[in-house]
């Protein structure tokens, strides 16, 4: 008989006996046959996509115990009591019980009594706890949130980088799978490494989120348009993002103004008016919220039907967690982001206002510039966010984002990006896109003068067009790698390699642009 064929029978059967489900998630299978197989496993999903029962199905399946490592004290009590109920003996410890019951506790593990144990990390360092598992056999160790064993994620918690060896300290080498949310290579690395995940297989999936769609917007009024958008869909659920405090202020105002209620929400507010506009949102007295991202921590609200950006997030992993509040019904939802280029000098402050290693802040800037590149791909946006992932299941057509839809049409640019490329060419890698976009506009200020550059034979080469039109571009040849910008506070931009050949007209160039549309009334 095949074995490995029969695991995942063993596994389909408890899936539907003890779970009560039809059958496993995009992804789950996966996992859980790796797991089966003895191999370490780093899985990265998405936040309700599934990950307990790819730990649980095979701690199910293990002869011996499994080990459970979370450092959400209140999740614990309930996953514990829901596999309880389905007649699972398992069990939790941690800092929420009194001494005595810890006691007890730890003296059934010694006996083998419970089949899964959930624990803090901090335990692991507790010698009762090592004591009591000395005579029992520990078959598999699940880390979840294992993103905490980083310190490039948002929750590092030192007593993560102690859980190697705590596995190490066991009388026999137990298998090691991690779970997280967060994918970032630098954290994946990390995870492996501080882990000790022995030639791991990585398994990203369930990021994509078919129901919703994807826009990016550049060069809109945004006042007009938040104001033109919300009209048009009174009545629905939807959140705004904005930047900074004020601009939340200045967007209620704004919405008020035009006959539209909305509740609001930051960091500067009373707590107790924070939670009453949360409530109005919640239920749907007041369905659209302006916030910043200090709104949706804990928030599911199943109905939202539209996420706005009224300005771009600080990185891509924000961004799809804040639009990704939209449409958790599984009914079709909008995610729109407006951008405009000031905006990016706004989340370079904050970097600058709020981090302070200089090696972080490269690699925060790094990640605003790929928010930055997501604005002016001509790419599927679904595709690119889930390139950043590094989800499995990408492919290069969605149909159902800006980038995909039928009235987004090509239009070969190549002429334009030879100007451009050729501008930078002259201008040797020293300046801005701010400067490169004024010297192929022709501008004449007193430092264009001053640099001699109106004398390149770029100068002015795209006088017919807006200089907002040509930085726009430029942002379109950086997004796509013919550009690219130096590290640091004042990048400059540079030729890629790509380049060479579009200027010498060896390759051609196509953007995916609006279709010119009917005039719209206002
Ligand atoms: P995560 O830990 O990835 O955030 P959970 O493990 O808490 O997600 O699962 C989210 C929800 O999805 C839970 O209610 C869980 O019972 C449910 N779920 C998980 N797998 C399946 C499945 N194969 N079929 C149906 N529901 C599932
Ligand atoms: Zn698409």
């Amino acid at each position: 008989m095949n074995y490995q064929g029969d695991k995942e029978r063993q596994a389909q059967a408890i899936l539907q006996k003890v779970f009560g489900y039809a059958s496993f998630r995009g992804g789950q299978a996966k996992v859980i046959n790796h797991l089966l197989n003895f191999t370490y496993t780093l899985a990265i999903m998405p936040t309700g996509a599934g990950k307990s029962l790819c730990y649980q199905i095979p701690a199910l399946l293990f002869a011996g115990i499994t080990i459970v490592v979370s450092p959400l004290i209140a999740l614990m009590k309930d996953q514990v009591d829901t596999l309880n109920r389905y007649g699972i003996p398992v069990t939790y410890i941690n800092s929420s019980l009194k001494k005595r019951e810890i006691k007890e506790r730890l003296q059934e593990i010694a006996k083998g009594n419970y089949k899964v144990i959930y624990v803090a990390p901090e335990r692991l360092a507790a010698e009762e706890f090592v004591q009591s598992l000395k005579h029992v056999k520990v078959d598999f160790i699940a880390v979840d949130e294992a993103h905490c064993t980083s310190q490039w994620g948002h929750d590092f918690r030192p007593s993560y980088r102690r859980i190697a060896a705590f596995i190490q300290n066991l009388p026999q080498r137990p298998l090691v799978g991690a779970f997280t949310a967060t994918a970032t290579p630098e954290i994946k690395s990390d995870i492996i490494k501080f882990l000790a995940l022995k030639e791991p297989r990585v398994v990203v999936t369930g990021f994509d989120r078919q129901n919703l769609h994807y826009a990016v917007l550049r060069g809109q009024n945004k006042q007009e348009f938040v104001v033109d958008y919300v009209l048009a869909n009174r009545g629905k659920a939807g959140i705004i993002y904005a930047a900074t405090r004020n601009d939340v202020d200045k967007i209620s105002e704004l919405l008020n103004k035009n006959g539209i209620l909305c509740s609001k929400y930051h960091a500067g507010m009373r707590d107790a008016e924070r939670t009453e506009n949360q409530e109005n949102f919640l239920q749907g007295k007041l369905p659209v919220m302006v916030a910043t991202n200090a709104f949706g921590m804990g928030i599911d609200k199943p109905d939202v039907r539209f996420v706005i950006h009224y300005s771009i997030p600080k990185n891509l992993e924000s961004y799809y967690q804040e639009a990704g509040r939209a449409g958790r019904d599984g009914e079709p939802a909008h995610c729109l982001l407006l951008f405009h280029p000031q905006d990016v000098m706004v989340q370079k402050y904050l970097i600058e206002e709020t981090v302070y290693s200089p090696r972080r802040k490269e690699h925060e800037l790094k990640k605003l510039q790929m928010v930055v590149d997501y604005c002016h791909t001509s790419k599927c946006l679904r595709q690119t966010l889930l390139d950043y992932f590094g989800d499995e299941e990408s492919r290069d057509y969605c149909g159902n984002c800006s980038n995909c839809l039928d009235d987004a049409i090509n239009v070969d640019v190549t002429l334009d990006a030879q100007k451009a490329l050729s501008c930078v060419y002259r201008l040797k890698g020293r300046f801005g896109s701010s400067m490169v976009a004024q010297v192929l506009k022709g501008a004449r200020t007193k430092r264009i003068r001053q640099l001699k550059l109106d004398h390149l034979s770029t100068y002015g080469l795209m006088a017919e067009k807006e200089l907002a039109e040509i930085r726009d571009f430029l942002g379109f040849l950086i997004a796509e790698g013919y550009l690219c910008l130096t590290k640091g506070k004042y990048p400059v931009v540079k030729l890629t390699k790509n380049a060479i050949d579009v200027l010498k007209g060896h390759k051609k160039i196509t953007r995916k642009m609006p279709a010119p549309k009917s005039t719209r009334q206002t």
